[in-house]
């Protein structure tokens, strides 16, 4: 994204720093050099490089090459993983769809703290290196009650559950509505009382994703695509 006033051809944008300096330290381009722009709101532009120096770049606007895409695509909750895990999370749901990432806090979440700054940039960078119009945003973490009291009323919410019932299956995860969400449990699993709390919830579907023990990161990523056929993104 190259900043907030509307784009327009012609118009000469200041870039980011990072940009400035992925465009002429890590790329090496010159002005005249070509580049998209993606920008949320305002779909892929065409610009051309005018100056580029260290941590400073300028371009101009040429045309529009995309238009803005509906944003549709499912919310995922997860309870935050050690650090590299949960920045696989947010890179592989970006590019999977995810349009809301929700840290929720379990009762066996190790990790409490989510720089959600951080998880932004990533988030950024993926949608970027997909080509994907929109950034998913990133929520403040919430404690696992408080993220159900907030779910939105007409919303399914899968919950991915190792060890399931007998009756669990994927259900209809792949005939997903837009709003609809996935919610993946910490490394130590759900506790007893958690799933409780979550089958006696109207809106809550349990599924399982089969009989291995899948880690977080990837039980998140197979529940994602699962979804993804039913929003044909
Ligand atoms: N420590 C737990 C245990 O041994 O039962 C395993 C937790 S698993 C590493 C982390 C999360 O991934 C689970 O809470 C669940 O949300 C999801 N998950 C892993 N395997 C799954 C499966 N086969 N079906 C559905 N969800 C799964």
């Amino acid at each position: 994204p190259a900043g907030k006033p509307p784009m327009e051809a012609d118009a000469v944008r200041d870039l980011e720093p990072g940009q400035a300096h992925y465009l002429g330290t890590v790329m090496r381009l010159a002005p005249g050099a070509e580049v998209a722009l993606f920008n949320a709101g305002d779909g892929e532009w065409l610009a051309s490089l005018v100056a580029v120096r260290r941590d400073r770049a300028q371009v101009r606007l040429l045309h529009r090459r995309r238009a803005p895409e509906p944003v549709c695509g499912p919310v995922l909750l997860f309870a935050p993983l050690k650090r590299d895990a949960t920045d696989m999370v947010v890179r592989m749901g970006t590019e999977l769809g995810v349009t809301r990432f929700l840290p929720v806090l379990t009762e066996r979440t190790n990790t409490h703290r989510v720089n959600v700054g951080r998880l932004e940039a990533i988030a950024m960078e993926a949608a970027e290196q997909c080509e994907r119009l929109d950034v998913p945003t990133i929520g403040e973490p919430a404690r696992l009650p408080e993220q159900l009291a907030a779910w939105p009323a007409g919303s399914t919410l899968f919950v991915a559950a190792e060890r399931g019932g007998p009756d669990d299956g994927v259900g209809e995860i792949d005939r997903v509505a837009d709003g609809d969400g996935l919610l993946v449990g910490p490394e130590g699993g759900f506790s007893d009382a958690e799933r409780r709390m979550l089958r006696a919830r109207p809106f809550v579907r349990m599924i399982t994703l089969g009989k291995r023990i899948l880690r977080a990161d990837t039980a998140a990523a197979c529940g994602l695509s699962l979804m993804g056929a039913g929003f044909r993104r």
